[in-house]
């Protein structure tokens, strides 16, 4: 299939994992894509490859996500590069768990500024290419937990619940020129994130799951690719749980 054929994403955080997986679903139908990571590092490189494999056009941009004068330089090398954006997946995230007891104020600042602030920085500066061409869909990674909260994660539930607000506020101000803005809610994904967790805690929120299993980057990334393309043409505003049953 070529659901996405001829159009650019822009994935951030997709050197490795969830915006791994995404990336390269992406290239499968079609679209040519930019990455950006911390780095341009060996799995950056990898992952271009692998999208390159698919007969399309990739390149991996190093950028801090949450860097807001970083963001709009990266945004207008994509542009000059690739000529426009169609999507956009704010995928960069990161953890800094521990109890409120125990946060620091650097562990609160650094997970707002890389999972929100980061949203607002790519979002914002796609979004004048995006109506100036009355077509784009923006796609926000949130967390099943931003809805119902976990113990030792207030940060970045806090986090992934204003990324909720944000892609409701975003999708009703930019829908009449033909943007979509809708969000994921992943539940428990096998990644680099999920792996530093203790045994025992894996095992606990496995059990907790209906289908009984982790999810994988790739069941993330069919959700991502029905939310970029037609395929899903009056969806916008939304959060998708991709959960295994976990959260409904
Ligand atoms: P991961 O740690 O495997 O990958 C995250 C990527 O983001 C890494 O390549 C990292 O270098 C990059 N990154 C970190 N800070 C960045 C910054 N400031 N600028 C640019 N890139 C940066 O994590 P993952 O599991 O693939 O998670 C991807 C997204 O999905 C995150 O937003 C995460 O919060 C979300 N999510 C993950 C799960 C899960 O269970 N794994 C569940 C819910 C939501």
């Amino acid at each position: 299939m070529d659901l996405l054929k001829g159009k650019t994403a822009v994935v951030t955080g997709a050197a490795r994992g969830i915006g791994r997986a995404i990336a390269i679903r992406f290239a499968q139908e079609g679209a040519n894509v930019a990455i950006t990571d911390l780095a341009v590092d060996d799995n950056a490189r990898e992952t271009v490859s692998t999208i390159e494999s698919y007969g399309v056009k990739a390149k991996a941009f190093a950028s801090d996500a949450s860097d807001y004068g970083d963001t709009d330089k990266v945004v207008k090398q994509i542009i000059e590069e690739f000529g426009t954006i169609d999507i956009l997946v704010n995928n960069a995230g990161i953890t800094r768990d521990t109890l409120l007891m125990r946060m620091t104020e650097e562990q609160w600042d650094l997970v707002i500024k890389v999972n929100l602030k980061s949203v607002f920085n790519f979002t914002k500066a796609v979004q004048p290419y995006m109506l100036k061409q009355r077509s784009g869909s923006i796609i926000s990674m949130s967390s099943v937990v931003g809805v119902s909260g976990n113990a030792g994660q207030a940060n970045y539930s806090a986090s992934k619940a204003g990324i909720i607000g944000f892609t409701k506020s975003v999708a009703k101000e930019v829908g009449s020129r033909g943007i979509r803005c809708n969000a994921i809610a992943p539940g428990f994904i096998d990644t680099e994130m999920t792996k530093k967790l203790p045994e025992d805690v894996r095992k606990a929120w496995t059990q907790q799951i209906p289908l009984r299993r982790a999810g994988l980057p790739e069941d993330v990334a069919n959700t991502a690719l029905f939310l970029a393309s037609d395929l899903s043409s009056y969806v916008s505003g939304q959060v998708i749980n991709v959960c295994g049953g976990m959260n409904t």
